[in-house]
């Protein structure tokens, strides 16, 4: 089958980057003689026919912007099968050969589903902060997240040392350690309590307890919103600790503009999936490994990540203090 004709989305949480790769997208589907189809609002706008025409010049300006010019959304009803027969549907009805749907892991569950019943073409390419993707080292938007958690992990770490504080700072990641293990080592905090393991307070309270003894005043600890919530943990702390602060970055870590990275990784993604289109891999995921762009099986993408790299963040804990 010929590829004349492809539409692209952004599903689930926006992520710095998406915009790169929907830049991407455009342009390059342009240069190989495709028309392209922008998707408003993710599943939300292929139910309710959001359908824009786009071309190279509709992308420009948008490489250094964070969040998506799509918009991303929630769509309860894509969950439904009837609800995916409709965005089939439209989809047929507009002459559209394939769909790239750039979102996290639930973004792709709805893709695979959308081509397992209606054999519809679906690529993916992993837009988010979480990096919990299997089968990819990165998603896009974590370097952007990651530094931004950094910046924030150093600006804290100037009062903690300055008034001799404990802080615990919450990073997001759902479930995903990333963030926090590699906040942590980026920023030099000194312990990160991450989600899937049990924390030991009362160790990380005595190692306080010594650390002050030999002059170590301050301290920092991150903690992966997946494992419960910093003011919480804080609580249990404070029957131990006075002066312990707690900062939640929250949102901050999901704008922003792109890093050169998430911009550069945008750029080969969003190539990569249009040309995986067209060479009729019709069910796959972008990812990156070994420095390079790969395309391999959705149904891969969407296992649960691999246990070797979520033990492989619980070891470098071991390099904070
Ligand atoms: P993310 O893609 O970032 O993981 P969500 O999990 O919220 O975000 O998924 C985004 C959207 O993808 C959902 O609102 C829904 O429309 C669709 N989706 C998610 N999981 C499924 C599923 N199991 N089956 C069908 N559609 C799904």
């Amino acid at each position: 089958m010929k590829i004349k004709r492809i539409a692209v989305l952004t599903s689930g949480g926006d992520s710095p980057g998406m915009n790169c790769a929907v830049r991407s997208v455009v342009r390059f589907a342009h240069w190989k003689g495709i028309e392209i189809f922008g998707v408003m609002h993710g599943y939300r706008g292929l139910i309710s026919e959001e359908f824009i025409p786009l071309g190279p010049r509709d992308v420009s300006n948008i490489i250094s912007r964070g969040g998506t010019i799509l918009k991303a959304a929630r769509c309860e009803e894509f969950y439904e099968k009837e609800g995916r027969e409709k965005a089939y549907k439209n989809l047929i009805s507009r002459n559209i050969d394939g769909l790239i749907v750039i979102g996290g892991d639930g973004s792709f569950h709805g893709a695979l589903l959308l081509h397992q019943e209606f054999g519809f073409p679906v690529v993916g390419i992993p837009g988010t902060i979480d990096n919990d993707i299997n089968g990819t080292q990165r998603t896009l938007g974590f370097d952007t997240a990651l530094n931004t958690a950094m910046s924030a992990i150093d600006k804290i770490k100037d009062t903690a040392t300055s008034m001799d504080r404990i802080f615990l700072i919450e990073v997001m990641g759902r479930l995903s350690s990333a963030i926090a293990v590699f906040s942590a080592l980026a920023g030099g905090a000194e312990d990160v309590i991450i989600p899937g393991e049990r924390t030991d307070l009362k160790n990380m309270i005595e190692k306080i307890e010594e650390g002050r003894k030999k002059g170590k005043k301050s301290w920092i600890i991150i903690v992966a919103e997946g494992a419960g919530k910093a003011e919480e943990f804080a609580r249990e702390f404070r029957k131990y600790i006075s002066d312990v602060r707690v900062t939640v970055i929250g949102h901050l870590q999901r704008g922003g503009g792109p890093s050169a990275f998430d911009r550069i990784l945008g750029a080969l993604m969003g190539q990569a999936a249009v040309q995986a289109l067209l060479e009729g891999k019709h069910c796959h995921a972008i990812g990156w490994r070994n420095d390079d762009v790969i395309v391999y099986k959705l149904q891969e993408a969407i296992k649960p990540q691999d246990r070797g790299k979520i033990s492989f963040y619980h070891q470098l804990i071991h390099i904070l203090t």
